[in-house]
């Protein structure tokens, strides 16, 4: 079960940066892939065999994770889209409300893959009233879109590394003055 916000917080960030856009690799790719990742998390109390369907899911959950990220980066995205594909994990995987202490929690009645990717779901909606979450972003850079925690202090950070895509971008909107002037 993932309890402490800040673990809460990682899972988040380190379920969408298991696809890197920059080199195409997707370490959830495969049936195997993806159980060895939600085992490792411990998502799943027992091993889990996915079918190729649940790979997709498990896919396009964290492909609308990082659409609802890149909106706290300020970024217009379809934010309609992703919570729609939010939802529809949710109802696979069976989530209902439990109290533990009084304190409502969402769990998933499903203990297979598609309960472990309804945990997820159940993350975000946990983190989405918090502050905390509004400092989980996606990279504005569309080249990059790496998931990261924005810990500046008045929540301005657009850049996953300024050395990289901070850069990179300095130096478009230089040439893209550049090229204003000469024109
Ligand atoms: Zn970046």
């Amino acid at each position: 079960m993932v309890t402490t916000l800040h673990t809460q917080l990682d899972l988040v960030r380190d379920y969408v940066n298991t696809f890197d856009l920059e080199t195409g690799i997707d370490t959830i790719g495969t049936p195997d892939e993806l159980a060895l990742w939600l085992s490792e998390q411990g998502l799943v109390d027992d091993f889990v065999e996915p079918t190729e369907q649940e790979v997709e899911d498990a896919r396009a959950v964290r492909e609308a994770i990082r659409e609802l990220l890149l909106t706290n980066n300020g970024v217009e995205a379809d934010a309609g889209a992703a919570s729609k594909t939010l939802e529809e994990a949710g109802r696979k995987a069976r989530l209902g409300v439990r109290f533990e202490d009084g304190r409502p929690v969402l769990e998933p009645e499903d203990d297979g893959t598609r309960g472990a990717i309804g945990r997820i779901v159940a993350t975000v909606a946990e983190l989405a009233p918090s502050d905390e979450w509004k400092r989980l972003k996606t990279c504005r850079d569309e080249h990059c879109r790496v998931a990261f925690y924005d810990q500046s202090r008045n929540r301005s950070r657009a850049w996953c590394s300024m050395e990289v895509c901070g850069n990179r971008e300095k130096a478009r909107s230089f040439r893209q003055r550049h090229a204003a002037k000469t024109a």
